[in-house]
């Protein structure tokens, strides 16, 4: 199986790639100008920030940056561009021959190139409408090779991808948009236009499981261009695949070329290195780490700053019961608090995080426990009554004598008991 991705992320720049009009507006039509309107001699000027940004990923992902860089005119007749042709980069894309690693194995990145994006299209039933305030927001195309192998590789894939972009200022989360290539046999099938993660592992998964009927009944799988239906869960052939032989593209005499050579990249940040560093040196679960960091520039901060001074573990449960109960934002003085406390043996729970965020003196006698110890009492309690599970589903009462079970046993606050048998009966036991 071959996976191959072009990946679609819209630059946070105050303007549009090539003139000075909002790059993001919400009232239709208002951010629009001659030159993203394409009016007979306007002319378009290159966004500093925008290229900048492109060279940062391209850096990130390991790409050969040339010293310089050019446009193209990619000619085609469609309402959504009125100039008649897209703004985009061809034969000196901003960056080239890259690599992204993941799970020790290296997935290549053939191109990236800046583009604008052309306008959106709203169809109604007997009407169509038109917004321009896209027509020219920055893009940034990133094109893998087809290295992706399975579903789980896109995925992991995809998070690290997001998580560079995440470090580098780009944050895209659902506006994510992707075109897929899978091939099981010879033909390449090509789903365009799938928009955020979800959507596209789903239309991955559903056209691998396509493509591995077809072959099982010997038939033929067509070369072609499909699209994905999110109501349907589904990929339905759209249309004849155009190559790019079918487009009109010639160089963009209205722009100069652009020398690459003086932009200072910045310093990419890759979590899942992190993760796998301080989890080795550290011995905390990798996968948790990963998750706190690959898109939290302030708990990352934190961990490393504190890295060494204080226990990883509590470092990480400090972060978490903070994620949990916290109404604020992450502090570093809060977080350092609260891991002197773990650290004296207290458990955080929703009252002592209140009263941290709030500066209250925090008596911390009550909540002086092992929560090791009343997990397994938890544990060995619900093991030896089976029928409370059972109960438990229909009435959520039905647990209460576990907490006196327990408490019997151990003298402490009744509500962290509670909360750990909550916290187990939905992660170990799944009700
Ligand atoms: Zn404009």
């Amino acid at each position: 199986m071959k996976i191959g991705l072009e990946v679609h992320v819209g630059l946070p720049t105050k303007t549009k790639l090539f003139c000075r009009c909002k790059a993001y507006a919400t009232e239709p039509n208002t951010a629009i100008c001659p030159i993203c309107t394409g009016l007979p001699g306007a002319k378009p000027m290159l966004n500093k920030k925008a290229l900048e940004l492109s060279v940062d990923i391209s850096n990130a992902l390991n790409c050969t940056i040339e010293k310089e860089t050019s446009f193209v005119r990619k000619v085609y007749f469609y309402p959504d561009l009125p100039k008649s042709f897209q703004i985009t980069q061809k034969d000196m894309p901003v960056g080239h021959s890259g690599t992204l690693k993941i799970n020790n194995k290296v997935i290549g990145i053939r191109r990236i190139q800046l583009e604008e994006d052309p306008a959106k299209i709203l169809r109604e039933d007997n009407y169509t409408l038109i917004d321009y305030n896209r027509s020219g927001q920055p893009l940034v195309e990133i094109v893998t090779e087809p290295d992706i192998t399975s579903e789980d590789e896109l995925r992991v894939f995809m998070n690290e991808l997001k998580s560079i972009l995440y470090y580098l200022g780009v944050d895209v989360d659902q506006d994510i948009k992707a075109d897929l290539n899978i091939s099981l046999s010879d033909s390449r099938v090509e789903i365009k236009n799938v928009t955020g993660l979800k959507n596209l592992i789903d239309a991955a998964k559903y056209e691998i499981q396509r493509q591995e009927k077809l072959i099982k009944e010997k038939q033929k799988i067509s070369q072609e261009t499909r699209s994905y239906s999110e109501a349907k869960l589904s990929t339905i052939s759209s249309r004849e695949k155009e190559s790019d032989e079918e487009y009109g593209f010639i160089f963009e005499p209205d722009l100069t070329t652009y020398s690459l050579q003086s932009i200072k990249p910045k310093e990419p940040v890759y979590v899942s290195e992190i993760a796998k560093e301080y989890s080795k040196k550290y011995h905390v679960n990798e996968s948790q780490l990963l998750e706190i960091i690959s898109f939290d520039k302030t708990s990352l901060k934190i961990i490393q700053s504190f890295a060494g001074k204080y226990e990883m573990k509590s470092i990480l449960n400090a972060i978490l019961s903070f994620k949990r109960y916290g109404k604020s934002e992450l502090k570093e003085k809060f977080i350092e608090k609260a891991i002197k406390l773990i650290e004296k043996g207290s458990y955080l729970d929703g009252e002592v995080i209140s009263a941290l965020e709030k500066g209250k003196e925090i008596n911390i006698n009550n909540n002086v426990v092992n929560t090791d110890e009343i997990d397994s009492e938890i544990r060995s309690i619900i093991n030896k009554n089976k029928q409370l599970l059972e109960d438990y589903k229909t009435n959520k009462k039905a647990m209460n004598s576990v907490i006196g079970m327990v408490l019997k046993k151990f003298k402490t606050n009744p509500r962290i008991i509670s909360e750990r048998l909550e916290y187990i009966l939905s992660n170990e036991f799944k009700v």
